[in-house]
């Protein structure tokens, strides 16, 4: 599966611990990563800074869903479930 254009549901509802460029501290649940471009692209896309994070996260069927809102609900669901 094609990561959606104009989705970028897993660079807002999940939790992020490890840096970030502009977010040394990673980001909070819920909260668009600074990264997030307008297109709802990441500008940081295939660069070392890019959080492993995000490079381990691989578009699917199951996390994606058929939408943005289906993406949102079941990140929002492992963001819970993964909680320490
Ligand atoms: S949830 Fe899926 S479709 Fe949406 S930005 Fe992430 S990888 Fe792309
Ligand atoms: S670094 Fe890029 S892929 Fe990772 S959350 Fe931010 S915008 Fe998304």
């Amino acid at each position: 599966m094609q990561c959606r254009p104009d989705c970028g549901a897993c660079c807002i509802a999940p939790s992020i611990n490890s840096p970030i460029p502009g977010m040394p501290h990673g980001k909070p649940a819920g909260i668009a990563c600074i990264q997030l471009a307008d297109d709802n692209r990441c500008a940081i896309f295939g660069l070392p800074e890019r959080p492993a994070f995000c490079t381990s996260l691989k578009p699917g069927m199951e996390m994606c869903g058929e939408n943005r809102e289906q993406a949102m609900i079941w990140l929002d669901q492992l963001e819970r479930l993964t909680q320490p």
